[in-house]
């Protein structure tokens, strides 16, 4: 078996560390928030930053100007937040920061 005491740890709370990490709709963009501001120049507005053409942190990323592993990071974040609320019945997540 691969369980190990941490993972008991994890079941015995369930949802204590999401609720630190979600409490905020907002929290993944404050993160990421030189992500978020890239991202208000990608040429789609639901640009999934994989391989969308005019994707701004795409671009920043082939030029060197970030860091592939944050963007990694970021969707991590952000499939754990839409698995979240999705529990939650909430819905996709959406950041509500409006655009400029
Ligand atoms: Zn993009």
């Amino acid at each position: 078996m691969l369980r190990t005491p941490e993972n008991y740890i994890l079941i015995d709370m369930p949802g204590v560390r999401e609720v630190q990490l979600y409490d905020d709709r907002d929290a993944l963009d404050m993160t990421f928030d030189d992500i978020a501001e890239l991202a208000k120049s990608c040429k789609f507005n639901d640009c999934k930053h994989e391989n969308e053409p005019g994707c701004a942190v795409l671009e920043a990323i082939e030029e060197g100007d970030m860091a592939y592993d944050r963007l990694v990071n970021y969707k991590k974040m952000l499939r754990e937040m839409d698995a979240y609320w999705k529990r939650k019945g909430k819905g996709k997540y959406k950041s509500s920061r409006k655009r400029a």
